[in-house]
C-alpha cells in the first residue's frame, strides 16, 4: 500500500511510554511536562491488535521506542506478543541504555533481536551536562550487555556544534571496540528542541570532513533501493558508520515511516502537527476491518515530506514555540511521538 509519493507503509515506531529517565538538552529540556493521562496510555493487547493490523497493511519492520522504553513496565511481554507474529521480519529496540544491563536477557529471551543505544559522548562531565543524570557507566554497561547478548548494536549519536562535535573519532573508536556501527545524527528542530537553532547544526559535511581528517576519506558503501535514514560509510580499515543528515538533507522522498503514540495516535511524520486517533476506535470496540480501511485510507492519502518542507523554509528557528504549544500538546514532543 503506497501514500500519494508512492511510498509503501513498512517501517511502525512504536512509543510505549512518553516518560524518560534521561533529560537530554536537545530533546527534554524543561522541569517538567504535560504526560499523557495514564489511563490513555494503550495496553499490551491493544497495542497487539493494532499492530495485527498495521502487519496486514504492509508494515514488517517494527521499533519499541518512547520516551525511555525500558521504563515500560514489563515491555519482554509486549516483545514476546510481537515477535511471534509471522510478518515482523525486523522487531528492534531504541533505549538510552542506563536500564539495559538489567533487562537485556529478559528481552532476548522474549524475542528481540537488534539494539540502538543512544550515546552522545563519552565524557561523563558532558554527560552529565547534556542529560542532567550522572548515568554514563550505566549506559556503557548496557552497550556491554548488548555487545555480549546480541553480539553487536547500533550507536545513535546526535552531534550538536560546541557540545560533542570533537567526539566523532573517540566514539568510531569506542564502537569498533564494542562491535558496535556509530550513526551521527544531523540536530533536528523537532519537538522538544527548543533550543535549536540553525547555527548548532554540525552538517552531515562537516561529519565526514572530521572523520576524514583522522582516518582518511570514508568510501560511500552503496545501498540500492534502501529506505533507511542512514547513508553508510567504511574507513579503510573496514570500520563502517552512518550518517543521518535529517536536517540539511532530508530523506523524506524514501521515508516509509509511521509513528504510533503510547496513546494511540498515529503520526504520519514527524514533524506532522496533527494524528490519527487509534485509540478511541479499538476502545469502543471496532472491528480490524474497520481499523485497516481507517489505517489505510490514512497512509493512501499521506503527502508529507516535513523535513523537507522546513529545509525549504530557509531562515527557520525551534518548530514549535515552547511557552505556546508544547506545554499543552504533549503529542507535539520527540519523546511522546517516538525518535
Ligand atoms: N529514550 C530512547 C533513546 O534515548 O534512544 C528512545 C527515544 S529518543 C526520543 C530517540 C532518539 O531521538 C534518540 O537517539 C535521541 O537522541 C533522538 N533525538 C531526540 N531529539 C533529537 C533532535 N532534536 N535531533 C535529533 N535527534 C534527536
Amino acid at each position: 500500500m503506497n501514500d500519494r509519493l508512492g511510498r509503501p507503509l513498512r517501517n511502525l515506531r512504536l512509543s510505549v511510554t512518553d516518560r524518560c529517565n534521561l533529560r537530554c538538552e536537545y530533546c527534554m529540556p524543561e522541569d517538567d511536562y504535560a504526560w499523557l493521562p495514564r489511563e490513555d496510555v494503550l495496553h499490551f493487547e491493544e497495542i497487539s491488535a493494532l499492530v495485527d493490523v498495521f502487519l496486514s497493511l504492509g508494515v514488517d519492520k517494527i521499533r519499541l521506542t518512547g520516551g525511555e522504553p525500558l521504563l515500560r513496565r514489563d515491555l519482554p511481554s509486549l516483545v514476546r506478543m510481537i515477535a511471534a507474529k509471522p510478518g515482523v521480519t525486523d522487531l528492534a529496540l531504541t533505549t538510552n541504555g542506563i536500564l539495559l544491563a538489567d533487562q537485556i536477557d529478559a528481552i532476548e529471551a522474549a524475542g528481540l533481536r537488534r539494539i540502538t543505544v543512544s550515546l552522545d559522548t563519552l565524557r561523563r562531565d558532558r554527560f552529565v551536562k547534556l542529560t542532567r543524570f550522572d548515568q554514563l557507566p550505566a549506559v556503557h554497561a548496557g552497550i556491554a550487555a548488548a555487545t555480549r547478548v546480541f553480539g553487536g548494536l547500533k550507536i545513535d549519536t546526535v552531534v550538536i556544534r560546541g557540545v560533542n562535535d570533537d567526539e566523532l573519532v573517540p566514539l568510531l573508536e569506542y564502537g569498533r571496540a564494542a562491535n558496535a556501527e556509530v550513526r551521527f545524527i544531523e540536530y533536528m528542530d523537532v519537538g522538544g528542541a527548543s533550543r535549536w537553532s540553525p547555527e548548532r547544526v554540525f552538517s552531515r559535511r562537516e561529519m565526514l570532513d572530521a572523520v576524514a581528517r583522522a582516518y582518511g576519506a570514508a568510501e560511500p558503501i552503496d545501498a540500492p533501493g534502501s529506505s533507511a535514514p542512514a547513508e553508510r560509510f567504511a574507513l579503510a580499515d573496514g570500520t563502517t558508520f552512518g550518517v543521518i543528515a535529517s536536517t540539511t538533507d532530508p530523506f523524506c522522498r524514501t521515508c516509509d515511516r509511521s509513528r504510533l503514540t503510547a496513546d494511540g495516535m498515529w503520526y504520519l511524520c514527524l514533524y506532522a502537527t496533527q494524528g490519527l486517533d487509534l485509540r478511541a476506535p479499538i476502545r469502543r470496540g471496532a472491528s480490524a476491518e474497520e481499523l485497516r480501511t481507517l489505517i489505510g485510507e490514512g497512509w493512501r492519502g499521506r503527502d508529507d515530506r516535513g523535513a523537507e518542507e522546513r529545509l525549504a523554509l530557509g531562515d527557520r528557528r525551534a518548530f514549535v514555540p515552547v511557552q505556546d504549544l508544547l506545554r499543552k500538546d504533549p503529542h507535539l514532543e520527540m519523546h511522546t511521538r517516538g525518535g
